[in-house]
C-alpha cells in the first residue's frame, strides 16, 4: 500500500471511530492487565461478564491474593482456560506486590516478566493503560495487516514491526484499536464485509466479497 493510501486508509478509520476504545471493561491498569490476561482464547463478552462480578469483589492484588486460586476460580470458570489463568493471575499479583509496590509496571521487559504475559499483553496494557504508541497484534489485526497489504507478514511480530514502521506517526497511538474493531466488525476473518467497507477501494484483498 503506497503512503498515500495508508494516510487515507486510517483518516477515513478515524472519521468512523474517532475514539477508538477497547471493548474490555476495566478502571485501572491492574484491571486491564488482569481481563486481557483473562482474554486469550476468550471473547470480550466472556472476559466482561466474568470480571463484572470479580472486579467489585477484589480490584487490586491485595484482593485477589487474599481470594486464593480457588476463590478466583469461582469467578472465572465460564472463560476457557481458567485453571491456569487463575495461577498466572495469583502469581502475577504475587510479583506486584512483591516487585512494584502493587502497581502495573510501565514497563515493557517487566511486564513480560509476569506470568500469562507475553508480549501482545505486554503492547495492549501499555497501549490501553498508558498510552504507548504499541500495536498488539491479535488474529485481527493479523488478518487486516495481510488482507489489505498494508503490512503484510508470515507472523504476528513481523506485523506488528512492519506497522511501526508504515503506520503514519500521528495515527501510530489508536491504530491498535481501529484495526481490531475494522477486523472484528467489517473484515471478519469467513466473510468479510467488503461491499459496506470504508477502504475497499484502497485494500488489496483478491478475494474480496463481491457487490
Ligand atoms: S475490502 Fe474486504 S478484505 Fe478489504 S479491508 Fe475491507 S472488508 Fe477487509
Amino acid at each position: 500500500m503506497k503512503p498515500a493510501d495508508r494516510e487515507e486508509f486510517f483518516a477515513r478509520l478515524k472519521a468512523v471511530m474517532p475514539e477508538p476504545q477497547t471493548e474490555l471493561e476495566y478502571a485501572s491498569p491492574f484491571e486491564l492487565l488482569v481481563a486481557v490476561i483473562l482474554s486469550a482464547q476468550a471473547t470480550d463478552v466472556g472476559v466482561n461478564k466474568a470480571t463484572s462480578r470479580l472486579f467489585p469483589a477484589a480490584s487490586t492484588p491485595q484482593a485477589i491474593l487474599a481470594l486464593g486460586e480457588e476463590g478466583l476460580k469461582d469467578y472465572i470458570r465460564a472463560i476457557g482456560l481458567f485453571n491456569a489463568k487463575a495461577r498466572n493471575i495469583i502469581e502475577t499479583c504475587r510479583l506486584l506486590v512483591e516487585r512494584h509496590g502493587s502497581e502495573v509496571p510501565r514497563d515493557r521487559a517487566a511486564l513480560e516478566a509476569l506470568p500469562g504475559v507475553g508480549r501482545k499483553t505486554a503492547n495492549v496494557v501499555l497501549n490501553t493503560a498508558f498510552g504507548e504508541p504499541t500495536i498488539a497484534v491479535d488474529t485481527h489485526i493479523f488478518r487486516v495487516a495481510n488482507r489489505t497489504g498494508l503490512a503484510p507478514g508470515k507472523t504476528p511480530l513481523q506485523v506488528e514491526q512492519k506497522l511501526l514502521r508504515v503506520v503514519p506517526a500521528a495515527c501510530r497511538k489508536d491504530a491498535h484499536h481501529w484495526l481490531i474493531l475494522h477486523g472484528r466488525y467489517t473484515c471478519k476473518a469467513r466473510k468479510p464485509a467488503c461491499p459496506e467497507c470504508i477502504v475497499r477501494d484502497l485494500c488489496s484483498f483478491k478475494s474480496k466479497t463481491p457487490v
